[in-house]
């Protein structure tokens, strides 16, 4: 058995794992990334594209942001298609300038271990976590394969599906909710890059296409609860893709095409002991919003500060009151995806006629003027000024 002893102990090489990484070494506190999978593995997993202003402010301001800011593109407007009209949401000038930034999460991800293996604090890869013990004392352990972590913290950003959520005791609660429809999800090539994100109601579903890179864009379709990848062969896909979602680049091939479980969860509160929660592993959204990983970065960054103040020896009032702030926060973010979603489906026992007008009415008041455009850009974008400020970006 390897022991090993650090400062801070982080399950998962996802975003927030690698962000909190990154924040406690270049503060000169010690920690150890354990991951389940191998390298190769998690700089390929493609997920998320989109991320929020904060995102990259915080990124810069931690000295992470050099390859993002050099290959990513910047959004600032998307397109609803409703009715046979094309809606276009301004939200950079309605949000005074912020935009978000196109960077596929797995080169995101690659550049933070990169970073990490600078500093000599590459993850430990092809670890898992079988258990973390200990949480309430103040030397918590993580169990591994032929190896155990003693540590003075240990955060969890192990997804949604990890060991940390289930070492908390019964009284952390998970709040729970299922969407009445999936998503197919379909990462395909294009013959141009997706100049905004599109999002297209209509009363045979929902369709959505996000930038990713020159030649590959993710798009969404709505689809029955429950169903499969099975049930979607290509030319199903081209054919949904026309009917919903027209004008289109040139698809070619479809390298993954899953069905995504329509879902959310909260866990509270995200603290027990000596164990902190951030990201999936705290959180899962609904891709509506494009918040999942923007909220993990934005758990990481300030479980990091919590942790470099309470290690530097201060009182320890940011790290007690980590799940209150963070919570406040993540109910904001799930409220606005949830509201998003209303706004790109139709109920099913509803006139398709009425809610679909119901639905453009609600769609043009989005492109402004007012503060009701305002807000909801602010949101989007994630600038950090909550509830429709009007800052100028920096
Ligand atoms: C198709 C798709 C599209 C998405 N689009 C967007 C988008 O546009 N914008 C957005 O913001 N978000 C998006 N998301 C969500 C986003 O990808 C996640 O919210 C984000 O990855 C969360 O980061 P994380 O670090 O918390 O968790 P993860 O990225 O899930 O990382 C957790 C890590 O923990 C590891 N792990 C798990 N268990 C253990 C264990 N026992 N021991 C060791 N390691 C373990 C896992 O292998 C994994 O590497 C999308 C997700 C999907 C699936």
């Amino acid at each position: 058995m390897r022991r090993l002893r650090t400062q801070v102990a982080i399950i998962g090489a996802g975003p927030a794992g690698l962000v909190l990484a990154n924040l406690l070494t270049r503060a000169g506190v010690d920690c150890r990334v354990v991951e389940r999978c191998s390298r190769a593995h998690v700089e390929g997993r493609a997920r998320a594209g989109l991320l929020e202003h904060r995102t990259v402010r915080a990124l810069r301001q931690g000295g992470l942001a050099g390859r993002m800011l050099a290959e990513g593109t910047r959004h600032g407007w998307c397109d609803f298609r409703c009715l046979g009209r094309s809606v276009r949401v301004d939200y950079g000038a309605l949000s005074g300038g912020h935009t978000h930034w196109v960077y596929p999460q797995q080169f995101l991800v690659r550049d933070l271990i990169a970073a990490l293996a600078h500093g000599g604090f590459t993850p430990l890869f092809s670890r898992t976590a079988r258990a973390v013990a200990d949480i309430t004392t103040p030397r918590p352990r993580v169990m591994c394969d032929a190896l155990e972590i003693t540590c003075d913290y240990v955060v969890g950003c192990d997804g949604s599906r990890g060991v940390s959520r289930a070492s908390l005791p019964a009284t952390h609660r998970v709040f729970p909710r299922r969407y009445p429809y999936d998503w197919l999800t379909v990462l395909a090539e294009v013959d141009e890059a997706a100049p905004c994100v599109v999002y297209a109601v209509g009363a045979g579903g929902f369709a959505g296409m996000m930038p990713r890179t020159r030649h590959l864009s993710r798009f969404y379709l709505q689809c029955a609860p429950g169903d499969t990848e099975a049930h979607w062969p290509a030319r199903r896909i081209h054919e949904q893709l026309r009917a919903r979602l027209t004008p289109l680049p040139k698809v070619g091939g479809f390298p993954d095409v899953r069905v995504l479980r329509m879902r959310a969860t909260v866990t509270e509160p995200l603290r027990h002991g000596r164990l902190l929660l951030a990201g999936d592993a705290a959180h899962v959204l609904t891709p509506s919003g494009a918040k999942g990983m923007n909220l993990a970065v934005a758990d990481a960054v300030d479980a990091a500060e919590a942790l470099i103040g309470r290690l530097r020896g201060g009182e320890g009032h940011a790290l007690a009151t980590y799940s209150e702030r963070r919570l406040a926060e993540i109910w904001r973010v799930q409220e606005f995806s949830d509201r998003l979603l209303r706004l790109l489906h139709l109920p099913p026992d509803e006139d398709p006629g009425f809610a679909l007008r119901l639905r453009l009415a609600a769609i043009q008041r989005l492109a402004g003027p007012g503060p009701h455009a305002a807000a909801f850009a602010h949101q989007y974008v994630g600038s950090g000024a909550e509830g429709g400020a009007h800052g100028r970006a920096d």
